[in-house]
């Protein structure tokens, strides 16, 4: 199948050859025919399947051809790093067609925001929560709404942002061509299908399956060793770019600080940095100024960085989906790719669910030019936090609630 099978507007021809696509994926070859007839869609497709191309170019066709004037799509989207890479995939493939796309998300100011909006936008790709600021203000008029996507919905579940979807639903027609895109299928997501979408068309692609081109490994390791062995493990990726996922945000700063130290190019994306230093971070991960990204895995979701080589797990994930998404960021679009997990013995469980999920026991591998025997440090410091001075001059009892309470939720 070829692009050129679809009856595209020839603006929107000219994208897709900017954006240097050639053949259309799976999950655009499903999508692509019924979005265009303006049916409802309800997509099962992880990132990394070509999912944002099958809702944005018929979208883009839509608002082509048809009539009306002010916002007349919009994409809701659980994470700003998402939406971003969403706007930057419809100026992209809407190059040539004069459409105006605008972002809305928390974390910057919401004044230039609503001043973009009053310039005129034909796509507003949003966030939840600050989508109902402008609401709440009368910033954005929806009512012209005749194509919406809602993408990644259960990050959105996972997120709480469901609630706020109902609520933006309520400023939109009825009548009206709705996307759904969402990696798994839970209950509440199968209801908001059913609430959303009229006759929709199912399109399935490798549900909870990861991208085949990627090659995994085990690497078991004591806790204490972790670090040592990542940079180990560092030379042998070939000076490729690689994303490190870490469980918490402090460990991936922390990584990323030692990772610096040891002469490597790298930074941290984690959600206690401003929007501009995440931006800054992710930039310089794209253009290669930084070669290795450590993130967590609710900073990461859905970042789209072309040419990831390697995703080194060095927390395993929570559950086998969050390692699916982990690993959706490398092996993109017929891209091949490797992704390492560190594993300790605790992690015996989640070992076992990774091995199911990719249907064979995941290779283990051992360096053999690594000292696995070293013995751990009698207190393990490395991802302590820092005493605060100021609670030294509390009183005793405080101070010992304070460190108790917060070795609690360690
Ligand atoms: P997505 O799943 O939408 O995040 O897309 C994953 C990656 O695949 C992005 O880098 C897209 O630019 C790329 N991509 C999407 N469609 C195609 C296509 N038809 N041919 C080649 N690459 C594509």
């Amino acid at each position: 199948m070829n692009f050129t099978d679809f009856d595209f507007h020839s603006r929107i021809k000219g994208g897709i050859q900017a954006a240097g696509y050639t053949h259309p994926t799976p999950i655009q070859e499903r999508a692509l025919g019924p979005a265009l007839q303006g049916r409802d869609i309800m997509g099962l497709a992880q990132t990394g399947t070509g999912k944002t191309a099958a809702f944005v170019l018929p979208m883009l066709q839509r608002l082509i051809q048809g009539p009306g004037r002010g916002v007349r799509a919009l994409i809701v989207a659980p994470t700003r790093e998402l939406a971003e890479q969403t706007h930057q995939a419809i100026n992209i493939l809407g190059r040539r067609t004069g459409l105006r796309s605008v972002t809305i998300y928390g974390g910057v100011s919401i004044h230039r925001q609503a001043q973009d909006l009053k310039r005129g936008a034909d796509i507003v790709v949003a966030c939840p929560g600050r989508l109902l600021d402008h609401l709440g203000r009368n910033a954005i008029d929806l009512a012209g709404v005749a194509v919406l996507v809602i993408d990644e919905a259960d990050q959105m579940l996972d997120m709480g942002f469901l609630p706020d979807i109902r609520r933006i639903l309520g400023h939109l027609p009825r009548r009206r061509q709705s996307l759904l895109f969402s990696a798994t299928m839970p209950g509440e997501i199968r209801k908001l299908a059913g609430d959303l979408l009229t006759d929709p068309v199912t399109v399935q692609i490798g549900i909870a399956k990861p991208v085949e081109t990627v090659q995994h490994a085990l690497f078991p390791v004591a806790a204490h060793l972790k670090t040592p062995l990542l940079l180990k493990l560092l030379p042998r990726t070939n000076a490729g770019s690689v994303l490190v996922f870490t469980r918490t945000k402090h460990r991936a700063k922390r990584l990323g600080e030692q990772l610096a130290r040891a002469g490597y190019r790298s930074a941290s994306l984690q959600g206690n940095l401003s929007q501009n230093r995440r931006q800054a971070a992710l930039d310089g991960f794209r253009d290669g100024t930084f070669q290795i990204l450590v993130a967590t895995d609710i900073a990461a979701r859905g970042i789209d960085v072309a040419k990831v080589s390697h995703v080194i797990n060095y927390d395993v994930p929570a559950t086998t989906d969050a390692y699916i998404h982990r690993i959706g960021r490398t092996g993109r679009a017929y891209r091949s790719g490797d992704a390492f997990t560190l594993v300790t013995a605790e992690d015996d469980a989640m070992v076992r669910a990774i091995d199911r999920v990719l249907g064979h026991r995941v290779e283990r591998r051992t360096l053999a030019d690594f000292d696995y025997r070293v013995s751990p440090p009698r207190r393990d410091t490395e991802f302590t936090r820092p005493r605060r001075p100021s609670i030294m001059a509390r009183p005793a009892k405080a101070a010992r609630q304070f460190h108790g309470s917060r070795r609690a939720f360690q």
